[in-house]
């Protein structure tokens, strides 16, 4: 299948390692052009000659996701060195885990900034460059928690659950304004990265190269009319309907 997005942009938030980086070589394979950011600068860089091993043209942007002017930052990069921006990738760590009546204060304002507030900073920073060309993909990676909380990751089921209310609110928003925008999320269950291995891991894991695939199609041409979706991918692992 031809995911019709040879060539276009793509800011992935997060893309050094685990399901950021596979989903990075997913839009690369499909012929994207990348913008990645991460912290770390040497597992970025790795990241980045291994992106670039596809053909593709790769801009790297050392970041903490928590920071309030990296979004910002991001679409200015894609725009100063590809002319545009078409596809936009929410990602970032992970959250600690920590029962609901223990979190602090200081756990809690930190978690909604890094999984909450950062997404909405980069979506509501992309979508003015996205309304210029009329076509736009946004996919946020969040966690299957936001269909079924995860016990012990209180922060994260309130800071994903948040963040998938404002997205749906928001995709409704972009096709009221016929804007060619789509906002879904993908929302991995157990997949073999690392930090599912700090968290323990699990007797069945998914491939995040499988993870990264999804994503890539629901930022293609055909997921055109895929829209406000939050697509689970746990291997069946939660119950709700
Ligand atoms: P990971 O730890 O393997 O990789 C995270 C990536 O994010 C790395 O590239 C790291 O450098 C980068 N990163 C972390 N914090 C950052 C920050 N503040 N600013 C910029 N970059 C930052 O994690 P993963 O398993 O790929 O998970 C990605 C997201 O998916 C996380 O939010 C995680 O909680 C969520 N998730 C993962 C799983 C899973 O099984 N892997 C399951 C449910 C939810």
């Amino acid at each position: 299948m031809d995911l019709g997005i040879d060539g276009k942009v793509a800011v992935v938030v997060a893309g050094s390692r685990g399901l950021g980086f596979a989903t990075a070589q997913a839009l690369a394979a499909e012929g994207a052009r990348l913008v990645v950011s991460a912290r770390g600068e040497d597992a970025l860089a790795s990241a980045a000659s291994s992106l670039r091993a596809s053909g593709v043209e790769v801009v790297t942007v050392v970041a903490d996701s928590a920071d309030p002017d990296v979004p910002a930052r991001l679409v200015s990069t894609a725009v100063e060195q590809f002319g545009g921006l078409d596809i936009v990738v929410a990602n970032a760590g992970g959250p600690p885990p920590g029962r609901s009546l223990e979190v602090t204060e200081t756990q809690l304002d930190a978690a909604l900034n890094l999984n909450l507030r950062s997404s909405i900073r980069l979506i509501q920073s992309s979508v003015p460059v996205l309304r210029q060309r009329g076509w736009g993909r946004i996919c946020c990676i969040t966690s299957y928690s936001v269909v079924q909380p995860v016990p012990s990751l209180a922060l994260s089921n309130t800071a994903r659950v948040g963040l998938w209310a404002w997205a749906k609110t928001a995709a409704q928003d972009l096709a009221s304004d016929r804007s060619g925008i789509t906002l879904n999320l993908a929302c991995p269950g157990p997949h073999a990265t690392d930090r599912m291995r700090e968290l323990g891991g699990s007797e069945v894991m998914g491939d995040p190269a499988d993870f990264g695939k999804i994503v890539a199609f629901l930022c293609s041409q055909p997921a055109a009319f895929v829209n406000g979706a939050a697509v689970v991918v746990d291997g069946g692992a939660t119950l709700a309907l």
